[in-house]
């Protein structure tokens, strides 16, 4: 259909001072959809989302919700509905993960929005639920991960950001990340996803982007890239 997506890079690029990170970019995510990024370790995943959330300055084009991004601020883009969780899972370790949920969402403190998205995260992740008091320092890596996300989600964003969300976490709840994933995509969030393993990402995502170099090197519906010989052999051979 003819919708605008709620993401679009044109030619995007990203520099570490003379050196580009991320060349010529172009991708959009269709509202509704879950995109993933697949691509050798500093191919510039994380590179390019930082650029989205503002955090790092690019050239090119980018629109979210068929409005430039230009210059906006992190703050303003969180604002229009974005949100990433970093690779480094900043969390307020010496703070509860209920605490942890109440800052991520504070710019809608004393809402009813604020509380209905409290009560969701407890729906969304019982292992949470279960954990309100305890210090996010002493949670589990897939805990913090799922801490993480939820924190990222009390902003209530139209598009999240997830850096490596399955890093470093044993099968069983790495399997619980990606039913969170396809939950939220069911409650209309719109998901980009960085991920390792190739293999989930490909099998939850409805489009996918190799990105090697910088570079968007291979593109196309998830099921397709599943079947490519190319990305059977770099990213699926194994396992
Ligand atoms: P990984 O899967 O290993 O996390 P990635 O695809 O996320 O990799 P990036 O972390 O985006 O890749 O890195 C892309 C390139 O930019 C790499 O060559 C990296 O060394 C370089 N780079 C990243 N951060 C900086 C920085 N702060 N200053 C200079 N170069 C950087």
């Amino acid at each position: 259909d003819g919708a605008a997506p709620l993401l679009a890079l044109e030619r995007f690029c990203v520099a570490y001072g003379r050196v580009e990170a991320v060349h010529e970019v172009s991708l959009n995510v269709p509202e509704g959809s879950i995109v993933t990024i697949l691509g050798p370790n500093g191919a510039g995943k994380t590179t390019l989302l930082s650029a989205i959330m503002g955090v790092l300055p690019a050239r090119g084009g980018a629109t979210f919700r068929g409005a430039p991004l230009g210059r906006r601020s992190v703050e303003e883009r969180v604002q229009d509905g974005m949100s990433l969780v970093a690779e480094k899972r900043e969390l307020f370790v010496t703070m509860s993960v209920e605490d942890n949920l109440r800052l991520g969402g504070f710019r809608r403190r004393g809402t009813a929005a604020f509380d209905e998205a409290l009560e969701a995260m407890w729906r969304l992740f019982p292992r949470l639920d279960e954990r309100r008091s305890q210090l996010a320092g002493t949670l589990s890596g897939g805990e913090r991960q799922m801490l993480a996300t939820a924190r990222a989600l009390m902003s209530g964003p139209r598009l999240l950001m997830l850096d490596e969300p399955s890093l470093g976490l044993a099968p069983l709840i790495v399997k619980e990340v990606f039913r969170i994933i396809a939950e939220l995509r069911r409650t209309g969030v719109s998901i980009l996803l960085v991920e390792q393993n190739a293999r989930a990402a490909l099998e939850a995502a409805d489009y996918a982007y190799v990105l090697e170099n910088g570079e968007v090197v291979l593109e196309g519906p998830a099921a397709d890239l599943r079947q490519d010989e190319r990305v059977i052999a770099t990213y699926l051979g194994i396992k």
